[in-house]
């Protein structure tokens, strides 16, 4: 929210435009023009400085139909258009969320066809015979504890790679904010598990590599990207949500950077420092062949948690 003061100021930037956006961590009062700009500028430096994403690459953009993953495309078609040997198009999971994910989907929808970006489409039937709804109504879900997500979250990872692989992606670009990669790293942190794995860098192995270009984008310029450029997204919650051990993480560092702003570049960069990744002996699960750190991978284990549901 602006200011009366500010409403009237103009852009630090140009000194021509109105203000509509203040970057409250470096103090910057920018208007339309000079937000978007810098906004796109920092996306490119971030893939840039990282190295995200390589020249010819193939990229399958994520896309959920939310403000996050279609902004991360609306940028990434921007950018790709300097690389004239990268290829983009984007990729979605149907969980099978029954009122939830159809509307989502039509976001995504339209958003690919103003952009003219091909799309993906996958499901959880397809990649495992079974949808969500499904799942969490089995006798053995209900039985194992696990909350919708903690099922959901794996099942949607694996079912994005088979289908990026078919596709033929060399990468996916995952539209992970600032915010986000610094609950992980905490979340690792309390786990026990910082350097296990880089969180949305770019590692070469069998599996293909994730990326977050918005590594050093806090997640509320993303929502105001969002607004300014005109997209439309699904703003409604999913009825499955479930409060995990990122919730309260999540709650804690929104508070802690509106009272001290910039605290989560601080944070990301002491992450950065003291994360080292170590190198991790994958094997290939016994029962679907897919590389895991585990003999079996925690897909096939949590599906035969829920086998009662392919006999429903
Ligand atoms: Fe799946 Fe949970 Fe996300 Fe809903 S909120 S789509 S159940 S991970």
């Amino acid at each position: 929210m602006l200011s009366s003061v500010q409403e009237k100021a103009m852009c630090n930037l140009c000194h021509g435009g109105k203000v509509v956006y203040h970057r409250v961590y470096s103090g910057e009062m920018l208007c339309r023009k000079c937000f978007v700009e810098t906004f796109e500028k920092r996306v490119a430096k971030t893939i840039g400085r990282y190295g995200l994403l390589k020249r010819d690459d193939r990229i399958a953009v994520a896309v959920s139909g939310g403000k996050d993953s279609l902004s991360l495309l609306h940028v990434l078609k921007k950018i790709e258009k300097n690389f004239p040997q990268a290829t983009l198009f984007a990729v979605t999971v149907d969980e099978g969320i029954p009122g939830y994910r159809d509307e989502a989907l039509q976001y995504v929808e339209e958003v690919v066809q103003r952009l003219g970006v091909p799309l993906v489409k996958t499901s959880f039937e397809e990649a495992f015979g079974v949808p969500l709804n499904k799942i969490i109504e089995s006798p053995s879900f209900k039985a194992s504890g696990l909350a919708a997500c903690s099922v959901c979250g794996p099942l949607r990872r694996r079912a994005l790679n088979i289908a990026a692989k078919n596709a033929k992606a060399t990468v996916i670009a995952t539209a992970h904010t600032l915010d986000d990669i610094v609950q992980t790293y905490l979340l690792k942190a309390f786990r026990g598990e910082l350097g296990s794995s880089d969180v949305g860098l770019r590692s070469e192995g069998p599996v293909i590599p994730r990326v977050a270009p918005f590594r050093l984008t806090p997640e509320r310029e993303v929502v105001f990207y969002a607004y300014v450029v005109g997209l439309p997204f699904q703003t409604q919650v999913c009825p499955n949500a479930s409060n995990t051990m990122r919730s309260p993480i999540r709650k804690f560092l929104t508070e802690f950077e509106e009272k001290h702003p910039g605290s989560l570049f601080a944070a990301l960069k002491s992450f950065e420092k003291t994360s080292r990744t170590t190198e991790k002996n994958l094997n290939i699960c016994v029962k679907c062949g897919e590389p895991t750190s585990r003999r079996t991978c925690r897909v096939c284990e949590l599906l035969e948690m829920v086998t009662d549901t392919y006999h429903a």
